[in-house]
Protein backbone atom coordinates (compact mmCIF):
# COMPACT_ATOMS: atom_id res chain seq x y z
CA UNK A 1 0.00 0.00 0.00
CA UNK A 2 1.17 3.43 -0.63
CA UNK A 3 1.19 4.28 2.90
CA UNK A 4 4.19 1.79 3.87
CA UNK A 5 6.16 3.12 1.01
CA UNK A 6 6.21 6.59 1.15
CA UNK A 7 5.75 7.60 5.02
CA UNK A 8 8.70 9.54 6.27
CA UNK A 9 9.80 10.65 2.80
CA UNK A 10 9.97 14.33 2.48
CA UNK A 11 8.73 15.93 -0.82
CA UNK A 12 11.98 17.75 -2.58
CA UNK A 13 9.77 20.00 -5.29
CA UNK A 14 7.02 19.08 -7.40
CA UNK A 15 6.57 19.56 -11.19
CA UNK A 16 2.92 20.45 -11.92
CA UNK A 17 2.49 19.69 -15.71
CA UNK A 18 -1.11 19.89 -16.23
CA UNK A 19 -3.08 22.74 -14.05
CA UNK A 20 -6.26 22.06 -15.44
CA UNK A 21 -7.68 19.58 -13.26
CA UNK A 22 -11.84 19.76 -11.87
CA UNK A 23 -10.25 22.73 -9.76
CA UNK A 24 -7.24 23.86 -11.33
CA UNK A 25 -4.03 23.39 -9.50
CA UNK A 26 -3.04 26.35 -7.24
CA UNK A 27 1.24 27.93 -8.05
CA UNK A 28 1.36 27.80 -4.28
CA UNK A 29 1.14 23.82 -4.22
CA UNK A 30 4.53 23.10 -4.90
CA UNK A 31 6.21 25.72 -2.50
CA UNK A 32 3.59 24.52 -0.24
CA UNK A 33 4.95 20.76 0.33
CA UNK A 34 8.52 21.72 -0.07
CA UNK A 35 10.60 20.22 2.46
CA UNK A 36 7.95 18.62 4.31
CA UNK A 37 7.80 14.95 5.46
CA UNK A 38 4.77 12.73 5.13
CA UNK A 39 3.87 11.66 8.91
CA UNK A 40 0.47 9.83 7.48
CA UNK A 41 -1.32 8.14 4.62
CA UNK A 42 -5.03 7.75 5.03
CA UNK A 43 -8.35 7.30 3.00
CA UNK A 44 -12.12 9.10 3.81
CA UNK A 45 -13.94 8.50 1.08
CA UNK A 46 -12.99 9.03 -2.18
CA UNK A 47 -9.89 11.31 -0.30
CA UNK A 48 -6.57 10.72 -0.19
CA UNK A 49 -5.29 12.24 3.23
CA UNK A 50 -1.68 13.03 2.95
CA UNK A 51 -0.81 14.41 5.80
CA UNK A 52 2.78 16.75 6.17
CA UNK A 53 4.88 18.09 9.14
CA UNK A 54 3.94 21.65 9.69
CA UNK A 55 0.27 21.06 10.37
CA UNK A 56 -0.72 20.77 6.19
CA UNK A 57 -2.07 18.04 4.71
CA UNK A 58 -2.05 17.05 0.95
CA UNK A 59 -5.69 16.30 -0.07
CA UNK A 60 -6.30 14.30 -3.06
CA UNK A 61 -9.41 13.60 -5.27
CA UNK A 62 -8.87 10.87 -7.74
CA UNK A 63 -12.37 11.69 -9.75
CA UNK A 64 -13.21 9.45 -12.19
CA UNK A 65 -9.74 8.00 -13.27
CA UNK A 66 -7.06 9.40 -11.16
CA UNK A 67 -4.08 7.71 -9.67
CA UNK A 68 -1.11 8.57 -7.40
CA UNK A 69 1.34 5.81 -8.28
CA UNK A 70 4.66 5.79 -6.57
CA UNK A 71 7.50 5.09 -8.46
CA UNK A 72 10.90 4.13 -6.89
CA UNK A 73 13.63 1.76 -7.73
CA UNK A 74 12.65 -1.58 -9.11
CA UNK A 75 9.21 -0.12 -10.32
CA UNK A 76 8.12 -1.91 -12.95
CA UNK A 77 7.20 -0.54 -16.13
CA UNK A 78 3.59 -0.79 -16.33
CA UNK A 79 1.06 0.44 -19.20
CA UNK A 80 1.32 4.25 -18.15
CA UNK A 81 0.74 7.30 -20.29
CA UNK A 82 2.71 9.98 -19.49
CA UNK A 83 0.34 12.36 -21.33
CA UNK A 84 -1.43 12.25 -18.30
CA UNK A 85 1.11 12.20 -15.67
CA UNK A 86 -0.33 15.44 -14.49
CA UNK A 87 1.88 16.20 -11.50
CA UNK A 88 5.31 14.67 -10.19
CA UNK A 89 6.26 14.78 -6.39
CA UNK A 90 10.04 14.11 -6.30
CA UNK A 91 11.03 12.23 -2.78
CA UNK A 92 13.94 12.40 -0.78
CA UNK A 93 14.82 9.04 -1.74
CA UNK A 94 14.74 9.95 -5.41
CA UNK A 95 11.56 8.04 -5.93
CA UNK A 96 8.49 9.96 -6.83
CA UNK A 97 4.75 10.36 -6.50
CA UNK A 98 3.30 10.76 -9.83
CA UNK A 99 -0.44 11.89 -10.36
CA UNK A 100 -1.90 10.69 -13.45
CA UNK A 101 -5.73 11.90 -14.41
CA UNK A 102 -6.91 10.90 -18.35
CA UNK A 103 -10.04 12.34 -17.48
CA UNK A 104 -8.39 15.75 -15.61
CA UNK A 105 -11.51 15.27 -12.84
CA UNK A 106 -10.01 15.16 -9.60
CA UNK A 107 -8.42 17.37 -6.89
CA UNK A 108 -5.14 18.41 -5.48
CA UNK A 109 -4.73 20.85 -3.13
CA UNK A 110 -2.81 21.49 0.16
CA UNK A 111 -4.84 22.38 3.07
CA UNK A 112 -4.32 22.86 7.18
CA UNK A 113 -5.10 19.67 8.81
CA UNK A 114 -7.27 21.59 11.38
CA UNK A 115 -9.29 22.79 8.11
CA UNK A 116 -10.05 19.34 7.02
CA UNK A 117 -13.75 19.24 8.77
CA UNK A 118 -14.84 22.33 7.06
CA UNK A 119 -14.39 20.76 3.93
CA UNK A 120 -17.97 20.72 2.49
CA UNK A 121 -17.79 17.14 0.94
CA UNK A 122 -15.96 15.63 4.05
CA UNK A 123 -18.33 17.33 6.62
CA UNK A 124 -21.47 15.56 5.75
CA UNK A 125 -19.81 11.81 5.23
CA UNK A 126 -21.10 8.81 6.99
CA UNK A 127 -19.37 6.44 9.66
CA UNK A 128 -16.29 4.90 7.52
CA UNK A 129 -17.15 1.37 6.13
CA UNK A 130 -14.46 -0.65 8.48
CA UNK A 131 -14.80 1.53 11.46
CA UNK A 132 -16.26 1.02 15.01
CA UNK A 133 -19.37 2.83 13.77
CA UNK A 134 -20.67 1.28 10.83
CA UNK A 135 -22.67 -1.14 12.87
CA UNK A 136 -25.88 -3.45 12.41
CA UNK A 137 -27.82 -1.29 14.39
CA UNK A 138 -26.40 1.93 13.19
CA UNK A 139 -27.32 0.85 9.17
CA UNK A 140 -30.88 -0.87 10.34
CA UNK A 141 -31.83 2.66 11.95
CA UNK A 142 -30.56 4.52 8.83
CA UNK A 143 -33.04 2.58 6.93
CA UNK A 144 -36.20 3.35 8.81
CA UNK A 145 -38.85 5.30 6.89
CA UNK A 146 -36.53 5.53 3.93
CA UNK A 147 -38.14 4.35 0.50
CA UNK A 148 -35.01 4.53 -1.68
CA UNK A 149 -33.45 1.19 -2.91
CA UNK A 150 -31.14 -0.44 -0.44
CA UNK A 151 -28.52 -0.37 -3.07
CA UNK A 152 -28.38 3.32 -3.71
CA UNK A 153 -28.81 4.06 0.42
CA UNK A 154 -25.59 1.79 0.88
CA UNK A 155 -23.98 4.01 -1.82
CA UNK A 156 -25.31 7.55 -0.29
CA UNK A 157 -21.38 9.04 1.34
CA UNK A 158 -23.89 10.51 4.07
CA UNK A 159 -24.36 6.94 4.96
CA UNK A 160 -21.79 5.57 5.23
CA UNK A 161 -18.42 6.43 3.31
CA UNK A 162 -16.65 5.29 0.29
CA UNK A 163 -19.03 2.06 -0.69
CA UNK A 164 -18.60 2.09 -4.54
CA UNK A 165 -20.82 0.76 -7.27
CA UNK A 166 -18.96 -2.54 -8.06
CA UNK A 167 -18.43 -3.16 -4.23
CA UNK A 168 -22.55 -2.52 -3.66
CA UNK A 169 -23.84 -5.37 -5.96
CA UNK A 170 -21.12 -7.51 -4.13
CA UNK A 171 -22.04 -6.74 -0.76
CA UNK A 172 -25.69 -7.24 -1.18
CA UNK A 173 -24.90 -10.53 -3.07
CA UNK A 174 -22.91 -11.81 -0.13
CA UNK A 175 -25.63 -10.28 2.07
CA UNK A 176 -28.42 -12.40 0.51
CA UNK A 177 -30.70 -8.96 -0.11
CA UNK A 178 -31.93 -7.88 -3.34
CA UNK A 179 -30.18 -4.69 -4.00
CA UNK A 180 -33.60 -3.06 -5.41
CA UNK A 181 -35.42 -3.73 -1.95
CA UNK A 182 -36.84 -0.98 -0.30
CA UNK A 183 -34.53 0.33 2.72
CA UNK A 184 -37.19 0.64 5.05
CA UNK A 185 -37.96 -3.08 4.58
CA UNK A 186 -34.65 -4.31 5.56
CA UNK A 187 -34.97 -6.30 8.51
CA UNK A 188 -32.21 -5.90 11.62
CA UNK A 189 -30.60 -9.16 10.49
CA UNK A 190 -30.53 -8.78 7.25
CA UNK A 191 -28.66 -4.64 8.19
CA UNK A 192 -26.45 -7.10 10.32
CA UNK A 193 -25.30 -9.12 6.90
CA UNK A 194 -24.83 -6.31 4.91
CA UNK A 195 -22.31 -4.83 7.76
CA UNK A 196 -20.36 -7.61 7.56
CA UNK A 197 -20.42 -8.59 4.08
CA UNK A 198 -19.35 -4.82 3.53
CA UNK A 199 -16.04 -5.53 5.79
CA UNK A 200 -15.48 -8.44 4.14
CA UNK A 201 -15.68 -7.25 1.42
CA UNK A 202 -14.01 -3.83 1.69
CA UNK A 203 -11.23 -5.86 3.42
CA UNK A 204 -10.75 -8.26 0.24
CA UNK A 205 -10.64 -4.97 -2.32
CA UNK A 206 -7.99 -3.75 0.05
CA UNK A 207 -5.97 -6.67 0.43
CA UNK A 208 -6.20 -7.36 -3.54
CA UNK A 209 -5.63 -3.60 -4.06
CA UNK A 210 -8.87 -2.32 -6.00
CA UNK A 211 -10.15 -3.34 -9.05
CA UNK A 212 -9.33 -2.91 -12.55
CA UNK A 213 -11.95 -1.15 -13.64
CA UNK A 214 -11.99 2.14 -15.87
CA UNK A 215 -7.86 3.30 -15.54
CA UNK A 216 -8.14 2.89 -11.69
CA UNK A 217 -4.69 1.50 -10.51
CA UNK A 218 -3.37 0.84 -7.48
CA UNK A 219 -0.53 2.79 -5.51
CA UNK A 220 2.46 1.18 -7.01
CA UNK A 221 0.62 1.23 -9.93
CA UNK A 222 0.06 -2.75 -10.62
CA UNK A 223 -3.46 -3.76 -11.71
CA UNK A 224 -5.65 -4.45 -9.06
CA UNK A 225 -6.47 -8.03 -8.74
CA UNK A 226 -10.14 -7.64 -7.06
CA UNK A 227 -11.81 -8.50 -10.16
CA UNK A 228 -10.92 -12.25 -9.65
CA UNK A 229 -13.26 -11.94 -6.77
CA UNK A 230 -16.10 -10.53 -8.63
CA UNK A 231 -19.12 -12.57 -7.67
CA UNK A 232 -22.07 -11.27 -9.94
CA UNK A 233 -20.77 -7.62 -10.96
CA UNK A 234 -20.37 -7.50 -14.90
CA UNK A 235 -21.46 -11.38 -15.25
CA UNK A 236 -24.74 -10.52 -16.58
CA UNK A 237 -26.64 -13.72 -17.62
CA UNK A 238 -23.50 -16.31 -16.71
CA UNK A 239 -24.41 -18.26 -13.63
CA UNK A 240 -24.70 -17.56 -9.87
CA UNK A 241 -21.59 -18.92 -8.46
CA UNK A 242 -23.90 -20.34 -5.20
CA UNK A 243 -27.00 -22.38 -7.54
CA UNK A 244 -26.61 -21.24 -11.44
CA UNK A 245 -29.41 -19.39 -12.15
CA UNK A 246 -28.11 -16.33 -14.64
CA UNK A 247 -27.04 -13.03 -12.61
CA UNK A 248 -29.04 -10.09 -14.01
CA UNK A 249 -28.99 -6.68 -14.23
CA UNK A 250 -31.00 -3.68 -13.90
CA UNK A 251 -30.27 -0.25 -13.60
CA UNK A 252 -30.65 1.47 -10.06
CA UNK A 253 -29.90 5.22 -9.65
CA UNK A 254 -28.55 5.08 -13.46
CA UNK A 255 -25.54 2.69 -12.47
CA UNK A 256 -25.43 -0.35 -13.68
CA UNK A 257 -26.62 -3.37 -10.79
CA UNK A 258 -25.92 -7.01 -10.38
CA UNK A 259 -27.72 -9.93 -8.85
CA UNK A 260 -29.03 -13.03 -8.22
CA UNK A 261 -32.99 -13.38 -8.48
CA UNK A 262 -32.75 -17.23 -6.55
CA UNK A 263 -30.20 -16.24 -3.89
CA UNK A 264 -31.23 -12.86 -3.28
CA UNK A 265 -34.49 -12.00 -1.70
ZN1 LIG B 1 -27.86 -17.74 -6.89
Amino acid sequence: MLALTVVGRSFRYATVKERRLRFSVSPDLAPAIQGRTIERVGRRAKYLLVELTGGQMLLVHLGMSGSLTHRGQGFAPGPFDPRHDHIEFALDDGSILVYNDPRRFGLIKVVPTADLDKISELKHLGPEPLGPEFTASYLWQATRGRTLPIKNLLMDQRIVAGVGNIYASEILFRALVRPARRSGKITRNEAGRIVTATRDILRQAIGSRGTTFRSYRDARGEPGKFARYLRVYDREGKPCPHCNTPIRSIPLGQRSTYYCPRCQK
